[in-house]
C-alpha cells in the first residue's frame, strides 16, 4: 500500500492566495502519450519542456494534490543559485561550476517565465544574507568565504550595525551576502507556472495514484476513480517516489517547518525598523532562517524530523509544540513586536540521502525521474525537470550532459530501525550544537 502525500492545511503561503479553483481529477480510463507525476517545480518542468519538444503529444500531469500544497508550495521561497552547501565541499571546482551554472539556468527560465506570463509571486532579486549569531556561526561563516573566494562568486561581509538597519533586529553577529539568488512566494509561482502551461498538458488535481503496473509493455497508474495509461512516465514525486519502488532504501524523509505572522500595520514597521523584501538563511545549517516578505510578513523556519509516513504523524499538539518554539525564536529577534501573532505555522515533507548526491535519468523502461534534491529543490527542480524531458525525448545539450554529470545515484541507508535511530540522533545533535544559532 503506497504512503500518500500529507500536507497539512496550515500554509499560510496558500492561505495568503487568491482561493485557487479546483482542476479535474483523474476519471475513467485514460490513456496519454506522457504522464508526469506530481506537480512541484520538478513536475511543473518536466510538463512544460514536453509540450514544448512534441507539441502534437497528450502530456497529463498529475498530483494528488491541488497544486501549490506539496512542498513546492510551502518552502522557504530561496531561489537559489549557489551550490548546495555540501555540494560546496565537493573537491572538483568543475562540479560546482557545472552546479551554479544549471540554478542559474532555472533562475533565468523562472524570470522568463514570470515575466512572459505575469506571474505574480513577489519575485525579487533579493540575494541571501547568510547570518551568524556567535562565534560557531561565525567560523562557518569564515569557512564559507573560503569556499566563495575558491569559486571566484562575490560576495559581502555584513557587520552587526549594517545587519541591524535590514533586518530590524541585533539578533546577529555578522553575514555574508551572495547576490545571486532570488526570493519568492513559492504558492504563488507553482500555481501561476500550472496555469500557463502549453495548452497541450491537462492537469489533474486531488488524483493520488494509489499503484503502478506495467501491462501489455504499457504503464498504467491507478487512482481512486480511473486510471491512465502510458510509455513514458516522469517521476517529479520527490521523496514519494520510493512509494513506487523506487530508489526505495536510497531516500531519507525528513520533514522542516515554519510559521508567520500577519503583514505589520504601518505602527508596527515604525517599531520593527528594518526594511522589506529580504531572506536569512543560518550559517550553521541546523539554525533558524528568517524572512521579511515583500507583503511584510516575518517568517521563522526551523526544526527537522525524519518522516518515514510524511505528514501523518504530525497532529496539531505537536506543531502547537513546533509553534511555540517558532515563538521564542521570534522574541529573541523581535521582543518589540511581541503583541504580533503568528497566523500559520506548517510543515513540508523532501527528500535527501546519506552521500548528498541527487537521482537524474531513468529508473526503468519509460520511467523517468529527477528526485532528491537534499532540500533546495525551487532552482533544482525546474532545472532537472526541463532537461529530464530533453532527456526523454532524446534532445541532447550541454546543459543535459552537465546535469548528467554531477547526478548520481543516492546512496544505500542502513535498514530500520538503526536508519530511524540514527537520523533521529544526528537531528537531535545538531541541533544541540547549533543550540545558539536557533
Ligand atoms: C518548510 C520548507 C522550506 C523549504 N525551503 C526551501 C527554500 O527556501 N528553497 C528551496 O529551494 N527549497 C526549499 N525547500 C525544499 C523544496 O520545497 C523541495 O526541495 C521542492 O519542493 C522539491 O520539488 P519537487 O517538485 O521535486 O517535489 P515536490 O514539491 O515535493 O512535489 C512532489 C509532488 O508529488 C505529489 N505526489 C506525491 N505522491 C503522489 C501520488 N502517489 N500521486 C499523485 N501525486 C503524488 C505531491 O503531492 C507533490 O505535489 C523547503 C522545504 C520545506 C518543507
Amino acid at each position: 500500500m503506497i504512503n500518500l502525500p500529507h500536507d497539512d492545511n496550515t500554509c499560510g503561503w496558500y492561505h495568503a492566495l487568491t482561493p485557487q479553483i479546483e482542476k479535474p481529477s483523474l476519471k475513467g480510463a485514460q490513456s496519454a502519450d506522457y504522464v508526469v507525476l506530481g506537480a512541484g517545480f520538478a513536475g511543473l518542468a518536466m510538463a512544460r519542456r514536453l509540450a514544448e519538444l512534441e507539441p502534437n503529444a497528450r502530456i497529463v500531469l498529475i498530483d494528488a494534490q491541488q497544486v501549490g500544497q506539496g512542498a513546492s508550495g510551502r518552502n522557504s521561497g530561496f531561489v537559489i543559485d549557489l551550490p548546495h552547501k555540501f555540494s560546496l565541499e565537493h573537491p572538483d571546482p568543475a562540479h560546482k561550476q557545472r552546479l551554479l551554472s544549471l540554478n542559474r539556468a532555472a533562475i533565468k527560465q523562472l524570470s522568463s517565465l514570470i515575466d512572459k506570463h505575469n506571474i505574480d509571486c513577489q519575485w525579487s532579486a533579493a540575494g541571501k544574507y547568510q547570518g551568524a549569531v556567535g562565534p560557531r556561526g561565525e567560523a562557518y561563516l569564515d569557512h564559507f568565504e573560503h569556499l566563495m573566494t575558491d569559486l571566484g562568486e562575490p560576495f559581502e561581509h555584513v557587520d552587526s550595525n549594517q545587519l541591524a538597519k535590514v533586518l530590524g533586529t541585533d539578533y546577529y553577529s555578522r553575514a555574508i551576502y551572495t547576490p545571486g539568488g532570488y526570493l519568492v512566494q513559492p504558492a504563488a509561482l507553482a500555481c501561476g507556472l500550472a496555469a500557463s502551461l502549453p495548452s497541450n498538458v491537462e492537469v489533474l488535481e486531488n488524483s493520488p495514484i494509489q499503484r503502478l503496473t506495467k501491462e501489455q509493455g504499457a504503464w498504467q497508474l491507478h487512482g481512486e476513480n480511473g486510471s491512465i495509461k502510458t510509455a513514458k512516465l516522469l517521476l517529479g514525486t520527490s521523496i514519494f517516489t520510493r512509494e513506487f519502488g523506487f530508489l526505495k532504501n536510497r531516500l531519507l524523509p525528513v520533514m522542516t517547518f515554519a510559521s508567520w505572522t500577519r503583514p505589520l500595520t504601518d505602527y508596527e514597521m515604525h517599531h520593527y525598523s528594518g526594511t522589506l523584501d529580504w531572506g536569512l538563511t543560518p550559517a550553521d545549517h541546523a539554525g533558524t532562517t528568517l524572512r521579511m516578505t515583500a507583503d511584510r510578513r516575518i517568517l521563522i523556519r526551523n526544526t527537522y524530523k525524519h518522516v518515514t509516513k510524511y505528514g501523518n504523524s504530525i497532529n496539531d499538539k505537536v506543531r502547537a509544540d513546533i509553534q511555540s518554539e517558532h515563538r521564542k525564536v521570534f522574541l529573541a529577534r523581535y521582543p518589540q513586536l511581541a503583541h504580533v501573532p503568528f497566523t500559520h505555522t506548517w510543515g513540508g515533507s523532501y527528500a535527501i540521502s546519506r552521500n548528498f548526491t541527487n537521482f537524474f535519468g531513468e529508473l526503468d523502461d519509460g520511467v523517468y525521474a529527477s528526485a532528491c534534491d537534499n532540500g533546495v529543490g525551487v532552482a533544482w527542480g525546474t532545472v532537472s525537470g526541463s532537461l529530464l524531458a530533453d532527456y526523454v525525448v532524446g534532445a541532447t545539450s550541454n546543459a543535459l550532459s552537465d546535469i548528467q554529470k554531477v547526478t548520481g545515484m543516492p546512496s544505500l541507508n542502513p535498514p530500520e530501525p538503526f536508519l530511524g535511530l540514527g537520523v533521529k540522533s544526528r537531528i537531535k545533535l545538531a541541533k544541540w550544537q547549533s543550540r545558539s544559532e536557533i
